[in-house]
């Protein structure tokens, strides 16, 4: 059984519900898929349960960079700095359609946080630390150069900048892409499964009681170890456990706003200083400018997570500041989004000031807890997590998993040698689409979306075409059935915001889009009309909510 169809889940379900796993993974986050990926292709029979979409916690809600971990260096963490150098390169080895090099203005200010020689110091420390290419390492310049790479910044207070180099990637794609492989691998990935209790046998963790959000069935799936990964959700999990003690979470909020690249003109992605100390990131991406992000105490309920006015004016201000031609206002904002970071409460520390390291909690009962971390880590959690995981069969049952194998597991839809092939693998698949209306535009928007499996998607477009009335819409129909077929979609809200990120930069048009394709998803499994139109109505609330703030 191996399938990451939404066709298949009713019969996944069936298999799983009279199987007995190796592990159970909670959480379809980032951290969840890394570990159902390294336990899956280590040998050991996983499932992993989301009790929503995929990535539709932190892991879609994040700056979607891959930190060469240069923030560290501020803490003098220079192991950590060398440890996320490393992982950025296996990460865009792995997946360089998905996670790719991002060059970033660092300007230096009046009154700013560095001076030009500290950060040149600072730069170069890290560089050597994190083990950065000499093709991607910084520049010092002046500030007439620098004006000529971003004329938008502020030259009252300009002084120069440093150039260097970040990754950028889709933090939802990667989560998808991740657990994608570790279907491969023989895993079971499935989303809209909601675990309420663990079960146990003499006190020991032997499985999980699961609602299913499709049909409010309740059943349990049973495995030797289960590991938490539910994010900010961790400590409510340790709860149902009875293992709340000693360290817990502390949740800290960031928000991310949208223009339109019309708007927000900006040439080159820029790390800038705002009047309070923190940094903001403003990031060009197709047509659509981001920036963020804020760093904020969050106690309140996590499931109606919102922008709020003020947060969002905080992120304008430092913004206008630095590019002060903009006079950038709320009614120019066309999307945004708020997350979570699930971090190691650590006493007195500011949400800044917190450790971004991660941790496993070990309960009496066995039940097996990672937190904290960041999407660019995720690999080397999994690894913390699962070798724990084999450790403890060698002990307990004599069974040896081995080690990592991960380091060299080409993501799904990423086997190419480095960006050039990328861009060839673009313009070849723009000539074999041409029949079906692919242009350049949209068949690189799906390269970069899902690489090599772009393939599939135009090999469903030339099946759909002799059936398809409207022959500008084929391209968007196979690609939701590519995504129904192969990444598990169930609902709309799926596709338009985990597996294509429209909602958050394809928002032009986008309600018109939605109405139009809306029957167009054929796997609602086992739900009424009228649950579908609730459906609906919820992706078009979170349209609302992305650019209405209270
Ligand atoms: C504003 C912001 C910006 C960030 N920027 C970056 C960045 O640029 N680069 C970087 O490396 N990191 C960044 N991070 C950090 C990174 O995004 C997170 O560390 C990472 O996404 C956390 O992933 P996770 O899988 O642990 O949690 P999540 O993605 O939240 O996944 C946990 C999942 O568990 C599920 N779940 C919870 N309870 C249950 C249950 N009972 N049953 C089943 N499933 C359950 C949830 O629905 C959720 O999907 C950022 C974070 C924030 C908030």
């Amino acid at each position: 059984m191996n399938s990451f169809s939404s066709k298949s889940r009713n019969q996944l379900l069936s298999f799983a519900r009279n199987e007995k796993f190796d592990l159970i993974v909670i959480g379809g986050g980032i951290t969840g898929a890394g570990i159902a990926l390294d336990a899956a292709s280590r040998g050991m029979k996983v499932i992993l349960i989301e009790k929503d979409d995929f990535a539709s916690g932190t892991s879609s809600k994040s700056t979607k960079l891959i930190h060469g971990g240069l923030r560290y260096l501020k803490q003098l963490d220079f192991k950590l700095v060398r440890e996320v150098g490393q992982e950025r390169a296996i990460v865009h080895r792995n997946a360089p359609h998905l996670v790719y090099p991002e060059p970033m203005l660092l300007p230096v200010i009046k009154g700013g946080s560095l001076g030009k020689t500290s950060t040149a110091i600072a730069l170069w420390l890290y560089e050597t630390l994190a083990g950065v290419k000499s093709s991607e390492k910084r520049k010092m310049l002046s500030k007439e150069a620098t004006l000529l790479l971003e004329p938008l910044l502020n030259d009252e207070i300009l002084k120069g900048a440093a150039l260097y180099t970040e990754y950028r990637t889709d933090d939802a794609r990667l989560t998808i892409e991740i657990c994608k492989t570790a279907v491969s691998y023989g895993a079971i990935c499935l989303n809209y499964l909601k675990v309420n209790e663990i079960l146990k046998e003499n006190e020991k963790v032997i499985g999980v009681s699961v609602s299913d959000g499709l049909n409010n069935d309740m059943f349990n799936f049973y495995a030797t170890y289960v590991i938490n990964a539910a994010g900010p959700w961790v400590d409510e999990l340790r709860e149902v456990d009875n293992s709340r003690k000693g360290k817990f979470l502390h949740l800290t909020k960031g928000i991310h706003l949208v223009f339109q690249r019309s708007r927000f003109p900006l040439k080159q992605a820029v790390y800038f200083d705002h009047p309070d100390g923190r940094m903001i990131f403003a990031i060009p991406r197709e047509n659509s400018v981001y920036i963020g992000t804020t760093d904020t105490n969050y106690k309140e309920d996590k499931e109606v997570l919102e922008v709020t006015n003020e947060e969002a004016q905080y992120l304008l201000n430092g913004t206008n500041l630095m590019f002060p031609l903009l006079k950038l206002q709320i009614s120019d904002i066309k999307s945004s989004w708020a997350g979570l970071r699930p971090l190691i409460h650590q006493e007195g520390k500011s949400p800044s000031e917190l450790s971004r390291k991660d941790e496993l909690f070990i309960s009496e009962s066995g039940l097996i807890s990672i937190a904290g971390g960041k999407l660019t880590g995720y690999r080397k959690m999994a690894e913390k997590s699962v070798d724990f995981v084999v450790k403890r069969f060698k002990k307990e049952f004599k069974k040896d998993f081995g080690n990592c194998k991960t380091e060299n597991i080409v993501l799904s839809g990423g086997d190419f040698q480095g960006i050039a092939e990328v861009a060839n693998f673009i313009e070849q698949q723009t000539g074999e689409s041409k029949q079906v209306g692919g242009t350049f535009q949209l068949i690189r928007k799906l390269v970069l979306k899902y690489g090599k499996n772009t393939e599939k998607i135009i090999a469903l477009a030339y099946e759909l075409w002799p059936q398809t009335e409207n022959k500008d819409s084929v391209l968007q129909l196979a690609e939701i059935k590519y995504c129904e077929e192969n990444e598990m979609v169930i609902f709309p809200a799926d596709f338009w915001i985990r597996r294509t990120g429209a909602l958050y930069f394809e928002y032009e048009g986008l309600i018109e889009k939605i109405e139009r394709f809306q029957d167009s998803f054929h796997v609602n499994l086992n739900k009424t009309h009228s649950e579908l139109r609730e459906k609906h109505y919820s992706l078009l609330k979170e349209l609302d909510k992305s650019v209405n703030f209270k």
